[in-house]
């Protein structure tokens, strides 16, 4: 399940995110990247996950509602193209809810608890007793996503993996059923940064945790977050030698610099001491600053023209409805039930 997969003749491409606050530099280097050089190539579908974004904020709704076009605006300004790509919104596809409830008899809850992205989210939101049921749940209606389209790649993070295994484990049980192949098998896709780490080290840079730079923030907010980052606590003195691994500075400049042999340069420079962590900050900042620049004007223009945002969503969610439609048909044919 780790190893990127080799690509296929023909794939169907099938992504998401919650609409719990703005996109991140995680989603881009994360995801985003991969689905702007696959879009021209194979048929993809990203879903604007507002109910699942519920899951963990039914008490504070307007935090997903507020985000949706967001999120529209943060794909289009990194170059997601709604002509090559259909962008849907989740809750105006009635056939994912029904599909999770036909799949939701065929998952245990000790499956459930066993998934180990929900065991640390629940953990870290501080959930315990009072998880509530939809976001336990999630991982199901993750597989109602993804199988409504019969995708058979997903660009993902690696907090994701748990959740395709259970789509997969879905997948054989409905085929199981059936005696005949409905529904496909998918692969992650994974990006050479999985799980970009949070500035200060500590988590994976997420929406909800507050930890993220945004790929629309401002000149002052990356200046300030670059500053603040971990570095090596072992190097005092410029002339001290510097460690790599675990120094956040350096994962970024993996992450997004686009000069491999001048990063590994300063990655030995650093190691054999003379290179000051205000230096390596600077080269991030610029590096982040020249990077951002054009999605955050792409973004602000895109966000004056909310219409235009409604309408690409509205397009793409009635394209993408009467697609899950036709699986929603398959599969509640199995069960017997496409009686008139
Ligand atoms: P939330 O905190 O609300 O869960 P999030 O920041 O985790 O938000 P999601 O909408 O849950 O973002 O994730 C959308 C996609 O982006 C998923 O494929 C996920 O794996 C990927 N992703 C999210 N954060 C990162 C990260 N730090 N590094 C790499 N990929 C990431
Ligand atoms: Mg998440």
């Amino acid at each position: 399940m780790k190893q990127t997969p080799s690509f296929r003749k023909s794939e169907i491409i099938l992504t998401g995110d919650r609409a719990t606050g703005p996109l991140h530099l995680g989603h881009y280097v994360g995801s985003l990247k991969q689905r702007v050089s696959l879009q021209s190539v194979y048929e993809q579908t990203i879903l604007v996950a507002d109910m699942q974004g519920l899951t963990d904020n039914a008490h504070n709704p307007t935090k997903v509602s507020s985000n949706i076009l967001n999120v529209v605006a943060d794909y289009l300004s990194v170059g997601i193209d709604p002509s090559q790509t259909t962008i849907c919104l989740q809750s105006q596809l009635p056939a994912l809810a029904e599909l999770t409830m036909y799949y939701s008899n065929l998952v245990s809850i000790a499956r459930l608890e066993r998934n180990p992205t929900v065991k640390s989210e629940i953990k870290s939101k501080g959930f315990e007793r009072s998880i509530p049921t939809g976001f336990f749940t999630y991982p199901i209606s993750q597989a109602a996503d993804i199988t409504a389209f019969k995708a058979t790649l997903i660009p993902v993070g690696d907090d994701q993996l748990p959740m395709l295994e259970q789509t997969n484990e879905i997948v054989r049980k409905v085929n199981n059923l059936a005696g005949k192949k409905i529904l496909e098998e998918c692969r992650p896709l994974l990006s050479k940064t999985s799980r970009l780490p949070s500035t200060d080290g500590k988590n994976k840079m997420s929406k909800s945790m507050g930890n993220a730079i945004n790929i629309g923030a401002s000149e002052k907010q990356i200046s300030k977050a670059v500053k603040a980052m971990y570095t090596d606590p072992g190097h005092l003195k410029i002339d001290d030698p510097g460690q790599i691994e675990g120094n956040i500075v350096f994962t970024y400049l993996d992450a997004f610099h686009p000069d491999r042999q001048y990063v590994d340069g300063l990655k030995s420079h650093y190691q054999q001491g003379g290179l000051g962590d205000g230096t390596i900050k600077k080269i991030l900042e610029e590096c982040l600053q020249e990077m951002l620049r054009p999605i955050r004007n792409k973004r602000t223009e895109y966000l004056n023209d909310k219409a235009q945002l409604i309408n690409i969503l509205k397009q793409g969610s009635a394209l993408a409805r009467e697609n899950s439609e036709k699986v929603l048909f398959d599969v509640r044919g199995i069960f017997g039930l496409n009686i008139f």
